[in-house]
């Protein structure tokens, strides 16, 4: 028998995996050619040449004792140096290594820094339309989760309602900017804005309230859109970056934590953190990697590629009729469905369509189409998604 939360967690599934799931068997029936799936956020760009080059390099010159070894929970103290050093040069930050708690991508960053801060019934706070696997991150903890309103159509926050649901028992607010699922981008004004309402509710409660900055999409920006620094702006944030995304490096874990000194109990945070990346199972993140990213922080995979497709279907399926947000980052576009989410979604599996529904995202009337896929494939959806909505329409 297993554990009553396992048995919960794996009732509700992740949504997203179950389409990804559908895609392979779709695939086998219909043929590859003719399943348009948009379901994973899974980059299908390969990672900038320079990381091969970089494996081999580190393999080579590397102490091999040191590097498959052990180490500090917390990932080699030169690689966060030199992370450190490129956030001080990017964002005129003051970080050095103790800052930086190198992670098995952003989902271990997330888990790591939820097991450090929370006790059980802590709350936290997040914006719909959201990530849905920070629930299961939060249930793990046995959190609770507050999901304040999407503000349609901007999906920008709603301060509002923000200001009202905070709470003695929040502990964490998570922003996630440029954002899964919508592509919208917070501006310095709208982090300046809610740094300003947590300032004042911490001081009203007398609590500290941390602010997670989910950040994998942080390069993925289009066009010259500042993406603001939050440890900046707001003095108990806490980064959680990945290189999944903007390296294609999903498959192999590893991101990091940026802690500034500026968070309450910065000392036992950061304690907390090298902790809990031991007790959660990591004990650290892959050192060839650690090793690899540290020689690759200028590096990035080819925007261009995104933007295309990005162009491609916003324009392409607003033609069509769809009510679409323009994304200015990630590569996910944000599409109100014409009828509710999930039986649009149901509908254009019909046409071996795969896409994830809003309500995942804790937005039901949307949904949500990945467009880190071959340009082909968005070739191939267009008379698909024409003959779904001809179909709606009736
Ligand atoms: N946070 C958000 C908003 C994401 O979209 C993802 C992955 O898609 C993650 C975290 C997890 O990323 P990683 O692969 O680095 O664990």
């Amino acid at each position: 028998m297993i554990s009553k939360k396992m048995e919960n967690f794996i009732a509700n599934g992740s949504a997203i995996r179950a389409m990804f799931e559908e895609g392979k068997k779709m695939a086998a029936i219909y043929g590859a050619e003719n399943v348009c799936d948009f379901s994973l956020g899974n980059p299908n760009l390969p990672p900038p040449e320079t990381i091969k080059k970089t494996i081999i390099e580190v393999l080579k010159e590397e102490d091999p004792v040191e590097l498959h070894g052990y180490m500090n929970n917390s990932g080699y103290e030169d690689v966060r140096e030199k992370i450190a050093k490129s956030l001080n040069d990017r964002f005129d930050t003051n970080f050095s290594q103790k800052n930086i708690v190198m992670t098995v991508g952003a989902a271990a960053g997330l888990n790591v820094i939820f097991k450090t801060l929370l006790n059980p019934g802590d709350e936290i706070m997040v914006f719909a339309p959201f990530f849905g696997e920070y629930k299961n991150y939060a249930i793990s903890c046995d959190a609770d989760i507050a999901i304040v309103p999407a503000s349609i159509p901007t999906f920008q926050p709603d301060f509002e309602s923000f200001e009202e649901m905070l709470n003695p028992k929040t502990r964490i607010v998570i922003i996630n900017t440029p954002n899964n699922p919508t592509g919208v981008i917070y501006t310095e004004e709208t982090i300046n804005k809610l740094a300003e309402i947590l300032n004042k509710k911490q001081k009203e409660f007398n609590t500290d309230i941390y602010l997670i900055s989910d950040e994998p999409y942080r390069e993925l920006v289009y066009g010259d859109i500042d993406v603001p620094y939050i440890t900046k702006h707001y003095n108990n944030t806490i980064v959680v970056y990945s290189f999944s995304k903007s390296l294609s490096l999903a498959g192999e874990r590893i991101g990091y934590l940026a802690i500034p000194e500026t968070v309450a109990d910065f000392e036992k945070v950061s304690a907390g953190a090298n902790m809990a990346t031991r007790i959660l199972g990591f004990v650290n993140a892959p050192s060839l990697m650690q090793k690899t990213v540290a020689k690759c922080l200028d590096s990035k995979v080819d925007i261009d590629f995104y933007d295309k497709n990005r162009q491609a279907l916003y324009h392409g399926l607003t033609k069509i009729g769809y009510e679409c947000t323009y994304p200015d980052g990630a590569f996910y576009l944000w599409v109100k469905t014409p009828i509710d989410d999930k039986e649009f979604v149901e509908r254009a599996r019909k046409y071996q369509i795969l896409l994830v529904p809003g309500t995942f995202f804790g937005c039901p009337g949307y949904t949500r189409i990945a467009y880190c896929i071959s340009p082909k494939t968005i070739e191939t959806a267009f008379p698909k998604f024409e003959a779904l909505m001809n179909e709606i329409k009736g």
